[in-house]
């Protein structure tokens, strides 16, 4: 029997980079996968048809992590589709970097909105449905730890928040068998981040292991933090991140 055979997972932002690898994992540790998209709806629409055409079970769901109905509408649709949710990896997150100076109060809410917000959402709709056993399991960064130099402001906030919803979220749902934890990735091959760039250099350049992580490596942790062999794993985060911030 595959390790994740008969659980239902969600996981926000999987029509590419990380989250796509997610997807892909979870699937072939035979998961019903669920994902939302924004943006990139062909390649979402691509995605689950070939992973259907495979054998596998993928459901691709148009919803804004910005737009809060949005959230709980994927929540709801992935719950109505497969019969309820056992998995929920809130992965979708963006990046607003630049001079602080030039930072701006709609920058923050677009930040907050999708990098905190959506999942506080998304864990507050998905506990209505969440069973023992069940897991949430948070993308945040390796930036929480180390901001790294400047610019990152805005970031390395809204990635710090997912600590404490970590820390409190584990109290909160521990008493029903949830297990929530957070995993937070260094550089990593992707649209976001990609290894060609100047900044990859000095990225590179801080590393105990000097090579950029790919999607795999990240979903293979969230693969392990769903599974039943996780299960005294709660109110942590595991960075990965090639020892940058070793
Ligand atoms: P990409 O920019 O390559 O992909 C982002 C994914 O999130 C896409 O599937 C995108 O969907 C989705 N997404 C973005 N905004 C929204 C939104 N408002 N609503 C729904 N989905 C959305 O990023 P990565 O794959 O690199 O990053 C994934 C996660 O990993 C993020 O949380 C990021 O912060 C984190 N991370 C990444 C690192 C890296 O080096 N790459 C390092 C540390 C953390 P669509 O295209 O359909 O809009």
């Amino acid at each position: 029997m595959k390790k994740l055979e008969s659980k239902i997972a969600l996981v926000t932002g999987g029509s590419r980079g990380i989250g796509e690898a997610i997807v892909r994992r979870l699937v072939a540790e035979g998961a019903k996968v669920a994902f939302t998209y924004a943006r990139s709806a062909g390649k979402a629409l691509a995605l689950e048809s070939e992973i259907n055409a495979s054998g596998g079970t993928a459901l691709a769901i148009a919803a804004d992590n910005a737009v809060a109905t949005d959230v709980i509408k994927a929540v709801n649709h992935t719950v109505e589709t497969f019969g309820g949710l056992d998995i929920l990896v809130n992965n979708a997150g963006i990046y607003i970097g630049g001079e602080f100076a030039g930072h701006s109060i709609e920058d923050y809410d677009q930040i907050m909105d999708v990098n905190v917000k959506a999942i506080y959402i998304a864990a507050l709709e998905s506990v209505k449905h969440l069973k023992a056993g069940g897991r949430i399991i948070t993308i945040g960064s390796n930036m929480a730890d180390n901001s790294m130099g400047p610019q990152g402001t805005l970031y390395t906030m809204s990635k710090s928040a997912l600590q404490g919803l970590t820390r409190g979220l584990a109290r909160d749902l521990g008493p029903k068998g949830i297990a929530v934890t957070l995993v937070q990735p260094g550089p990593v091959d992707t649209d976001m981040n990609p290894a060609d760039s100047q900044l990859a250099d000095f990225l590179r350049g801080r590393m105990a292991i000097p090579q950029y992580g790919t999607g795999e490596d990240i979903a293979g942790l969230v693969s392990f933090l769903a599974s039943e062999e996780s299960k005294y794993i709660t109110g942590s985060w595991i960075t990965i991140d090639g020892g940058l911030n070793a």
